[in-house]
């Protein structure tokens, strides 16, 4: 199947889903604190989405039964929300998509409650990081695994983590989950070369041992094989009509951490 091709009109439509994406994923951030449960973080993110008349991305996806992924710990993503109280030192990854007028935007954030151990603060640090060096690598008439290449090559040079390799970015728009499949790892040059309209969500998982993962009973959650912390960050971004890239989940564009790649973003949306 091709890949989806957004004009400006559908592509501001998926600024509005982005919006209320980065800001649900802020107030949760602000909001998760010890003693809370990941139940009560989905909670949150339903308040926020009935607010701007959005819908979920998530909710219903194959059956899943939240609106956010909430990972904890050695969960790496696609948690089920819980009710077991957080800690702290807990590293916890929440994943949320949003739709509004019909388009959806997708993105991921991790984050420590209370104190956190600084290997996790890192592992983290490093995950974020190579989501910015995706993107930045993902710019017009790049090929799709340019992204993947600069991702690994990143992490690599950060230290020994894991890549899971069963999960990956995706296209998105009029679906949460397009083509291409978007690896994380792997040499550059290969796959279709991107153009204005595309839209892609990228997202890397790592962990602080290796990439093995098993499924729990839930089938749903992903936890790592030899039950080291991860780490889990994504941003839908897509090329502007004016061939720059716009990052459609974060607040400002991508403007200030993709600046510091030097890549400069669109003013389009
Ligand atoms: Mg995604």
């Amino acid at each position: 199947m091709a890949i989806e091709i957004k004009d400006l009109t559908q592509l501001k439509s998926m600024r509005k889903a982005g919006l209320v994406v980065a800001e649900t994923l802020k107030i949760i951030k602000e909001s998760a604190s010890q003693g809370m449960s990941t139940l009560d973080l989905n909670q949150i993110a339903i308040e926020n989405l009935a607010k701007h008349g959005a819908k979920s991305s998530f909710l219903g996806y194959h059956g899943f039964p939240a609106v956010i992924c909430a990972s904890v710990n050695e969960e790496v993503v696609h948690g089920i929300p819980n009710k077991r109280k957080l800690t702290s030192g807990d590293v916890l990854s929440i994943d949320f998509g949003a739709i509004v007028e019909n388009w959806h935007g997708d993105a991921a954030i991790s984050f420590g409650i209370g104190e956190v151990d600084p290997a996790d603060q890192k592992l983290m640090d490093v995950c974020e990081e190579s989501l910015w060096r995706g993107i930045a690598a993902g710019q017009k008439g790049a090929k799709l695994t340019d992204i993947s290449f600069a991702i690994e090559s990143y992490v690599n040079s950060q230290g020994k983590y894991g890549i899971l390799r069963e999960y990956g970015g995706h296209g998105i728009g009029s679906a949460m989950h397009q083509e291409p499949h978007i690896l994380n790892f792997g040499p550059a040059g290969n796959g279709p070369k991107l153009t204005i309209g595309m839209a892609l969500a990228i997202e890397p998982m790592i962990t602080r041992g290796n990439e093995k993962t098993k499924v729990l009973g839930d089938d749903w959650t992903v936890v790592a094989h030899d039950s080291s912390n991860g780490a889990h960050f994504e941003h839908t971004y897509t090329i502007a009509p004016d061939g720059k890239i716009f990052v459609l989940t974060a607040e400002d564009g991508g403007k200030q951490k993709l600046g510091l790649l030097g890549v400069e973003t669109s003013d389009l949306l």
